[in-house]
């Protein structure tokens, strides 16, 4: 079957969850057996998302080609089960890059660049090339921003024309629209949802499925309204409704009936269900039979999405280990010598996450000594495997000033260092990205958790251990469990002699899915219920 599009778009405001919609439409047909891929179309101008700051978008996220991405890409995989790539992930800052170096290289011959058609063209590349990458039976589209944004203009002219040229009968348009509620009388206004219709309309696309953000299931008089205004049949009306957990939206769509209206429209007949998702539900629903109490101790925690796959990571190994989770998130800045053992104290498990710079870093050594010293469940990942080894080599090898380069270049003690020249000139100067293998050593805890002898992982860093410090840790107790297949690279240190502590150089958030929960979290949460 030829791929068929579905494009999904917003109105009236941001953040009204479409990549949730986006992400659940893709849920509900990979539950029918079909091939999904999904594309973010970025409005703003960064060339990438990788040096966004987190308080900007959330996290970056990283697919297994080491493409750093938008956060959105996370749910997708999440819900979808799939491995994207850097098709999935297109800014406006990279097609006018892209666009503009055709421009300097005189790839134009001499013609006047324009957005219409030489952008737009650049766009249409995009979505042709992750059809061809990935031959996916399906390809789900989410427009970041909203309908009537100068910036995400482009995008839709681009999707406008390629549906003449894809062919209209293959491209369907999903549009997401809240319906406003006067809060003193509860009155339900629909204008805001048809005037955000009615732009998209003026833009040339007609939608043809209306999914509203609403806080209950809308009425059939409203539903009536929105169709005579707008000419979206009634049948193709849907609500995401607010919910307990964002895993319960493709079953409150496909409830309503979703996926006909997808099938009808594409004129497919299928037959399907929703059995493992419904599987997945029924363990977040579930009464839980044990309690968790984790401190995730890092820098951005006034922003909860810059830690958001590391969260939902931990949600998705305490539901499948029946585990009521109280999780929160600990600034390190506020941790110091006087008080960390009273901000600490009380948690089952201590989580540190990734991170960059040196900002809130002794805070977080703070917290690795406090999991050491009092037999606590401990989870470094990346920076937080490094805090751990930095922790370990001040308190336990005495090496007062042990200390990573990218916080004090200058140390005698360098326990981790930028990573060697060769392997950074392979690797263009950048950071180490994307899935790499980690080969795992028999007989440890990491062995326990993998149960094989290698494993891949998503990689985003740029300090390594100093191989020179591994027999000192090792002879005090702290052992390399996992490295590069080479042998150069130091990827899992954990404790001897402690229930749960280990530190791994790369991010298994970025693999942990609903129905496939990563084994280290899982574990993790395991040792930390009561
Ligand atoms: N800043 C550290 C490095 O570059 C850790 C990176 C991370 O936690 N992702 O190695």
């Amino acid at each position: 079957m030829k791929t068929k599009i579905i494009v999904v778009t917003g109105g009236v405001y941001s953040s009204l969850g479409k990549g949730i919609v986006a992400s659940s439409i893709g849920r509900i047909l990979k539950e029918y057996g079909y091939k999904i891929s999904m594309q973010k179309l970025d409005p703003y101008l960064n060339v990438d998302p990788g040096t966004l700051s987190p308080y900007q978008h959330g996290e970056v996220f990283v697919t297994k080609d080491g493409a750093e991405t938008d956060l959105d890409l996370g749910h997708y995989e999440r819900f979808v089960d799939n491995e994207l790539s850097k098709y999935s992930s297109i800014t406006s800052g990279r097609i006018y890059y892209e666009v503009l170096n055709q421009e300097r290289e005189g790839k134009f011959g001499g013609k006047t660049v324009q957005v219409i058609p030489h952008i737009t063209q650049q766009i249409q590349s995009k979505i042709k090339a992750i059809i061809k990458n990935d031959k996916p039976d399906f390809l789900i589209i989410e427009i970041g921003g909203t309908i009537g944004d100068i910036e995400s203009l482009p995008f839709i002219e681009a999707l406008r024309s390629f549906s003449g040229i894809y062919s209209r009968k293959n491209i369907l348009f999903t549009h997401c629209a809240p319906l406003i509620k006067i809060e003193v009388n509860g009155e339900i206004k629909t204008k805001p949802t048809q005037y955000s219709i009615k732009n998209l309309m003026n833009l040339g696309i007609h939608p043809d499925i209306l999914v509203l953000r609403t806080s209950e299931i809308s009425s059939k008089e409203i539903k009536q309204k929105l169709s005579w205004t707008t000419d979206i049949s009634m049948d193709n009306i849907f609500s995401s409704v607010d919910s307990k957990s964002i895993y319960d939206v493709p079953k409150l769509l496909f409830d309503q009936g979703i996926h006909k209206s997808i099938f009808s429209y594409f004129k497919i007949t299928k037959k399907g269900s929703m059995g493992n998702w419904n599987k997945f539900l029924n363990t977040i629903h579930s009464e839980k039979k044990h309690k968790a109490s984790i401190a995730l101790v890092g820098k951005y925690t006034e922003l909860p999405d810059a830690y958001l796959s590391v969260i939902e990571s931990l949600k998705i190994a305490s539901y499948s280990e029946n585990v009521e989770l109280k999780l929160d998130l600990i600034n390190s800045e506020t941790i110091d010598s006087t008080n960390y053992i009273n901000k600490l104290k009380g948690y089952d498990g201590i989580l540190v996450p990734g991170g960059f710079g040196e900002r809130g870093i002794e805070g977080k050594i703070l917290a690795a000594k406090y999991a050491r010293e009092n037999k606590i469940p401990y989870f470094g990942i990346c920076l937080g495997m490094q805090v751990a080894c930095l922790e370990f080599a001040r308190n336990v090898l005495k090496y007062d000033d042990a200390n990573s380069t990218e916080f004090n270049s200058k140390t005698t003690h360098k326990i981790f260092d930028i990573m060697d020249s060769e392997l950074s000139k392979k690797l263009g100067g950048t950071l180490r990205l994307g899935n790499i293998k980690v080969d795992i050593e028999k007989n440890t805890l990491a062995d326990k958790i993998y149960k094989s002898s290698n494993v891949e992982e998503r990689h985003r860093h740029r300090y390594c251990f100093g191989k020179q410090y591994v027999n000192d840790f090792a002879n005090n107790g702290f052992i390399v469990s996992g490295t590069s297949a080479d042998g150069e690279i130091i990827e899992i240190m954990e404790m001897k002699d402690h229930p749960f502590f280990i530190g791994v150089q790369y991010h298994p958030e970025f693999q942990s899915r609903p129905l496939k929960p990563n084994p280290i979290f899982k574990l993790f949460i395991a040792k930390s219920k009561k």
